[in-house]
């Protein structure tokens, strides 16, 4: 949680994540850096990237007059929701695996491929999908509500990852 908070709170609210562009204050980030090999190392304009012990001496971060982050309360408030949505898809990932295992999709070794579908806890009106993959094991769900819930198990991060969540 304070780790959040403090990455919030070093975060200037006109970087846009552009290499070589302009951030939304008009500064390039090539004039003000230069683009040398510590690039991400010394930018101004979000979290440090390195935080051992004297990371601030090695990569001294390059100083913006037009750096500008959002208060405090704003951002335990941000870091309050991200936890919050993050905790919901935890939550809901589970919910569904729970329900795939109950009917014996996906187990080994048989490897039965199955999906099925409930009323979505996320959005209430819409129908969440899912299947697993008899082959791999893997969950995938989909919502029928355009922007509401979708992702799909991979291997890197068993349960959960590629969601989207609005
Ligand atoms: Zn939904």
């Amino acid at each position: 949680m304070n780790n959040e908070v403090e990455d919030l709170l070093s975060r200037c609210i006109h970087f846009n994540g552009a290499i070589g562009g302009r951030c939304e204050a008009g500064i390039s980030y090539k004039e003000l850096v230069g683009s040398d090999s510590e690039f991400w190392a010394r930018i101004p304009c979000r979290p440090p990237l390195f935080k051992f012990e004297g990371a601030a001496i090695r990569f001294p971060i390059v100083p913006c007059e037009k750096k500008t982050t959002v208060s405090r309360e704003i951002a335990e408030e941000k870091a309050r929701l991200v936890r919050h949505q993050l905790q919901q898809r935890l939550n809901i990932s589970k919910i569904v695996r729970d329900l795939a295992n109950a009917k014996g999709f996906g187990r080994q070794p048989e490897g039965q491929s199955g999906s099925s579908e409930l009323q979505c806890p996320v959005c209430i009106t819409g129908t969440l999908r899912y299947a697993v993959d008899g082959a791999t094991g893997k969950l995938a769900a989909s919502c029928t509500t355009g922007d509401c819930v979708r992702w799909q198990e991979e291997d890197r991060f068993p349960g959960i990852t590629s969601l989207n969540f609005k």
